[in-house]
């Protein structure tokens, strides 16, 4: 039997509703389907602003853009995390400074983001690494205190929660993503959440070209006309259509992500209690979304060994990141504060088991493989 890493989930409604798009006579952006997946996620998240776009990485692009980053200003982030968090900002010219990540969440040290702060520093993109979220009244203080922005890149945290509030509603921009490998799927797709209501004007013209197409369509301007710089971020209504079905069914998808992780979770503590694995740690404070589970092995040769067996047995399990920092165009864009020594360690030991919504009847086999080589150790 071959168990993937990742299988993409259908609701059931998603190509009726897109059927329902082409009968709506519309198939570009920003039609029914997008402006009510704008309000929807605006509701459930509690941002200001939300906009569809092609991807999560996108929406960290007009990020980006909307915080006006010249080149030779510095975004602190972790090296720990998709190229995308990085990309976005090196193509404004910005320069990523790398800091340490957590040994338990694997989110940014937000104890190491102050010592990063120079006379350059213009924000801080953090990386709710697993939809578990980082120290974020910490980080806000910070940024406080220093003038600085934040972008929440929350690709991994749909309807994870700090303290309560919904993750991608805390800093002043976050980046969604629907990526079929996330919890909440378009195949391809993303949004950008603002919830600074400085720039929710400006952040609808770079998502339309630069031109004032929304408020023309509004009737707040009698011509449409090139405004800014800007790109075309707008998803086809057709990934709208798609995406709606998927969120009216979102709670479900998390329900099942959350017992298949509880399941793991509980497979795993006897293992960990033997020393063979670490298991991922939530804050009390933090409410996850069951976005991945993770074993911390205990080093590379482990790990490379056990990737080997489950494939053998047609288990499909990955592991990520390769450090940023660490790769050739990190080397070439960006700097690091201090050493890393929990993203190179986290780097080599992570391991992701499959998680997907139908995954259910095939975990306990998952468990068992993964049982018989761990046990062997
Ligand atoms: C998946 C992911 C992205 C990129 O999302 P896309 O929608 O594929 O562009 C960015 N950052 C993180 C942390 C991710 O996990």
């Amino acid at each position: 039997m071959s168990i993937p890493f990742n299988r993409p989930y259908l609701v059931g409604r998603e190509l009726d509703n897109i059927a329902q798009a082409h009968t709506n006579g519309q198939l570009s952006g920003d039609g029914v389907f997008t402006r009510h997946c704008h309000t929807w996620l605006e509701q459930r998240i509690g941002t200001r602003k939300a906009l569809l776009t092609h991807s999560c990485t996108a929406a960290l692009e007009m990020a980006a853009i909307l915080l006006d980053l010249q080149p030779g200003d510095e975004v602190i982030m972790p090296s720990f995390t998709f190229v995308s968090t990085a990309n976005a900002f090196v193509l404004r010219g910005a320069v990523p400074v790398f800091v340490d990540i957590r040994p338990d969440t694997l989110n940014i040290d937000e104890t190491l983001i102050e010592s990063a702060i120079t006379a350059h520093t213009r924000a801080i993109c953090v990386v709710h690494y697993a939809g578990v979220a980082c120290e974020m009244d910490t980080i806000m203080a910070i940024a406080a205190r220093h003038g600085l922005k934040v972008v929440e890149d929350a690709a991994q945290a749909i309807f994870s929660s700090y303290k309560g509030r919904a993750l991608g509603s805390i800093g002043d921009l976050a980046a969604l993503s629907f990526h079929e490998t996330k919890n909440v799927i378009a195949g391809e797709g993303g949004a950008l959440l603002v919830n600074d209501p400085a720039m929710t004007e400006r952040a609808e013209v770079i998502r339309e070209k630069g031109t004032n197409r929304s408020k023309f369509f509004r009737g707040h301007v009698d011509k449409y006309t090139w405004v800014d710089i800007g790109s075309s971020y707008l998803p086809s209504e057709l990934i709208a259509a798609f995406l709606a079905a998927q969120l009216e069914d979102a709670d479900t998808i998390t329900a099942r992500r959350l017992a298949i992780w509880d399941h793991y979770h509980a497979w795993a503590a006897p293992l960990e209690a033997r020393g063979l694995l670490r298991r991922p740690i939530i804050p009390p404070d933090c409410r996850h979304n069951a976005h991945m589970y993770h074993l911390l092995l205990n080093d590379l040769s482990t790990r490379t060994r056990f990737i080997e067996s489950m494939k053998a047995e047609g288990i499909g399990v990955v592991f990520h990141y390769i450090p940023l920092h660490s790769s050739p165009a990190g080397r070439r864009y960006a700097r690091t504060h201090g050493a890393l020594q929990h993203t190179d360690a986290v780097s080599d030991r992570l391991v992701r088991l499959p998680m997907w919504v139908g995954l259910e009847p095939h975990q306990d086999h998952v468990m068992r493989i993964a049982s018989d080589f761990l046990s062997g150790l």
